[in-house]
């Protein structure tokens, strides 16, 4: 495959324009990655720029002024930055325990399976009592391990840059809808408001489609492997990891707990991140290659200074365990 049609415009025929006419509305290879993707999550995809334009489109389309959300505490750090730069334009949010029911003054819950990086997962069943639309945000879990629409989820949102596209190449979002309507009602802000992946993106994320499953596969197998022997390291004080006895986790997750873990170290977490050599130090998650890095240094004092969280990739895992167990004894 060569990559994808990357037209801005398409002739009308006969004076009228087919199914493409103009790029910033859809496009050949987008309207392909969104039904693959749609298949997988059992609902209307629609792709965004970053998993951030995503989110974005998601609050400035689905609420209004005065209206607000439930942000699930501990989830994504940038969730809560974008959400305090739209506070301005009238939209409050308030953070609650997605272990438990939302609060009951919220016009959109907004949870995330499992949470990046405190990695605790929602409770679907009280956040689907709420009248409220539900929101997942499934970047860690991606549809091969979980599908909150199945759960009684509305929207589901990933950022695509992540275990979709696999390869640390591409930024790119995605939201999916269990309703038409409201899918059409968000595909069209979007053509308004321009925050379309373009069509490279686009194919990126039809290519990351065809590994997903085998790369999370071993992904969550390899991690699982590393949480266990973490958890008995002595220089580890936690492990955070859902597939390590966490119940909703355990209710709502098929097939593995994904890739992205994180732990406490007894000492310094600077020392650890800087310490491994197979495992690169960088910001992100998701893709083929490890990496680990404390959060602290982006999210303050929301973190403990000790919590390092690693996103495992396709390594050999005794490799990997090799390569933290000699960063740990730095
Ligand atoms: N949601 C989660 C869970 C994330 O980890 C991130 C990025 O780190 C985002 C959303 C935002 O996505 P993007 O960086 O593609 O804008």
């Amino acid at each position: 495959m060569s990559g994808p049609d990357r037209s801005t415009i398409w002739p009308y025929r006969d004076g009228e324009p087919g199914e493409f006419y103009y790029a910033r509305y859809g496009h050949p290879a987008g309207v392909e990655a969104e039904r693959a993707l749609g298949e997988l999550e059992r609902g209307e995809a629609l792709l965004f720029a970053s998993g951030t334009a995503a989110s974005t489109a998601a609050v400035l389309a689905l609420l209004a002024p005065g209206k607000t959300i439930a942000l699930a505490e501990g989830c994504y750090y940038g969730t809560s930055v974008l959400f305090r730069e739209l506070e301005p334009w009238g939209i409050r949010f308030v953070e609650f325990d997605q272990t438990g029911p939302p609060p009951d003054q919220a016009d959109l819950v907004w949870l995330e399976a499992p949470s990046n990086p405190f990695l605790t997962f929602p409770d679907l069943e009280a956040a689907s009592r709420h009248p409220a639309p539900v929101l997942v945000d499934s970047t860690a879990s991606t549809p091969i391990l979980f599908r909150p629409l199945e759960h009684g989820a509305d929207v589901v949102l990933h950022s695509a840059t992540k275990y979709l596209g696999g390869h640390h190449d591409a930024l790119v979002g995605a939201l999916v809808f269990g309703s038409a309507k409201t899918a059409g009602r968000v595909k069209e802000f979007r053509g308004r408001t321009g925050a379309i992946a373009a069509p490279d993106l686009a194919w990126l994320v039809l290519r990351g489609l065809k590994t997903l499953e085998a790369r999370v596969r071993r992904q969550s197998e390899s991690a699982l492997e590393l949480a266990r022997r973490l958890a008995e390291h002595p220089a580890v004080e936690r492990v955070r990891y859902p597939g390590l006895g966490d119940p909703l986790a355990e209710r709502y997750m098929e097939g593995g707990f994904g890739g992205l873990l994180s732990f406490d170290v007894r000492g310094n977490a600077r020392r650890v991140e800087t310490s491994t050599r197979t495992i690169v130090n960088a910001t992100s998650l998701g893709g083929t290659t490890s990496l680990i890095e404390s959060r602290r240094r982006w999210e303050g004092d929301r973190v403990p200074e000790n919590l390092v969280r690693l996103s495992v990739g396709l390594e050999d895992v005794e490799e990997l365990w090799a390569d933290l167990d000699r960063a740990l004894r730095a």
